[in-house]
């Protein structure tokens, strides 16, 4: 399953933390929170005319996260923005927060990484997980490097005979050449990667959404989708299952 931008919020009220945030570690959603800390930031302080009471601040957070089901216990924290507001009928203001997470850890996964992922490339898809809520930039980048590796999977030469590193961009041409549509994704992720790394506030949120939603569906496309097209291959070569099973041995318990 790709990438689902539209299912992660940067910015969130507290309540709903836990309907969006699986568990990084069983992945379902059965984390509970904890009380919120926060205390306001120096310069929110500064440039209150009122900082004990402010109407409008901002604080630094952290809030704890616990899972009723694996036990796991998950670490958020980052910005708020507060808003205190008057509601009709009520004498008393209301805070309004919204949370602004700059880390979560352990991070959840933000895409199923498929199972026949070589482990190099998985390590480094769940360090750019890691990267998405602070840095936008490193985590492009990570992805690209992600993309080297994969290519190196696929037996594509990182040296040339030379012993001098292959470019990038001729690895790609020639994974592309075999691989049309799992190489033009590399490219974009590449390219998008290459922003992170050389252009300092390069990435926006939009751009590394597509960078996770591309490789998402490439990595889906080589490691399940292909794996799915194998099996059939040899499924229809033999015109039965893979291993069939000896006629003799087939009884009501062997029959699974
Ligand atoms: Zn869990």
């Amino acid at each position: 399953m790709p990438f689902d931008p539209s299912k992660w919020k940067p910015k969130f009220s507290p309540s709903v933390a836990t309907t969006f945030i699986p568990c990084p570690s069983c992945e379902k959603f059965e984390l509970e929170a904890g009380e919120l800390k926060s205390g306001q930031t120096r310069d929110s302080w500064l440039a209150n005319d009122e900082p004990e009471s402010p109407l409008e601040y901002m604080s630094r957070f952290v809030l704890l996260l616990k899972c009723k089901s694996c036990k796991e216990t998950v670490a958020v924290a980052g910005l708020m923005h507060a808003v205190e507001e008057m509601y009709e009928g009520q004498e008393e203001t209301v805070s309004v927060e919204t949370l602004i997470p700059r880390m979560i850890e352990p991070p959840p996964k933000l895409f199923p990484i498929p199972k026949a992922t070589p482990t190099e490339v998985t390590d480094v898809v769940n360090q750019a997980f890691r990267l998405y809520w602070f840095d936008r930039d490193a985590c492009a980048s990570r992805l690209r490097t992600a993309v080297e590796l994969f290519l190196t999977k696929e037996g594509i030469a990182d040296k040339r005979t030379n012993g001098a590193w292959e470019n990038m961009s001729v690895r790609l041409s020639e994974y592309e050449a075999k691989e049309p549509s799992i190489g033009k994704k590399l490219q974009a992720v590449k390219w998008l990667g290459h922003t992170g790394t050389h252009r300092p506030g390069g990435v926006n949120l939009e751009s590394i959404n597509d960078a996770l939603v591309i490789i998402s569906a490439a990595l889906e496309e080589r490691y399940e989708h292909r794996k799915a097209n194998e099996l059939a291959d040899e499924i229809i070569a033999k015109k039965g299952p893979r291993s069939p099973v000896a006629i003799s041995k087939i009884g009501p318990h062997e029959s699974t």
